[in-house]
């Protein structure tokens, strides 16, 4: 569905975006793990200055592939973020539920400012009211794999995004 280099590309403009939004602070990055490691990885180095990383560990109830927007914390902030300039970094945004749970959660640790980035965003099924401040990739409906991406844990580490044909 998407080509390495179509990723690698799309990740060095939004580097630079965040670069020139964030120009003379210094963001913090908090990856939701898995699924965003391998972008938000990538995504550090296309920052030009001095960024920090940080990571949540998160599970939805319900089922597999489907979010309910309950999100339970399994690993929380290492570092205080109050004062800072918070980048929350998500893999791919379907109902924008889990999105819009983590917003809310950081925005109550005081920081000084939250923005969102996803690598993907699901057309059309964003049900959540939630404006996403750093999209890669608007993607048909289909479930995809790849780029940290899993199907039950595995092909996290296919370099492109392919739609999940399996069972
Ligand atoms: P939302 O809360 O926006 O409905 O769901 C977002 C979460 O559901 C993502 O962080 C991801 O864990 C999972 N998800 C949604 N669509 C896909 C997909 O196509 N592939 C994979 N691997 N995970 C997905």
């Amino acid at each position: 569905m998407i080509t390495e280099s179509e990723i690698q590309e799309r990740v060095r403009q939004l580097g630079q975006q965040i670069t020139n939004d964030m120009a003379g602070e210094i963001p913090v990055l908090v990856g939701i793990l898995k699924g965003s490691v391998v972008f938000v990885a990538d995504l550090m180095r296309e920052i030009a200055g001095p960024v920090d990383l940080d990571f949540l560990a998160v599970s939805s109830y319900g089922q597999e592939t489907k979010s309910t927007g309950v999100v339970k914390i399994l690993k929380d902030l290492d570092n205080e973020v109050s004062g800072r300039h918070v980048i929350i970094v998500e893999d791919i945004v379907d109902s924008g539920l889990t999105l819009r749970y983590l917003n809310d959660y950081m925005a109550g640790r005081q920081p000084a400012s939250v923005r969102t980035c996803t690598l993907l965003r699901r057309q059309g099924t964003q049900t959540a009211d939630l404006e996403i401040d750093y999209v890669g990739f608007d993607i048909p409906p289909a479930f995809v794999i790849g780029y940290g991406l899993d199907a039950r844990q595995r092909y996290r580490n296919l370099r492109y995004i392919a739609e999940y044909t399996g069972q």
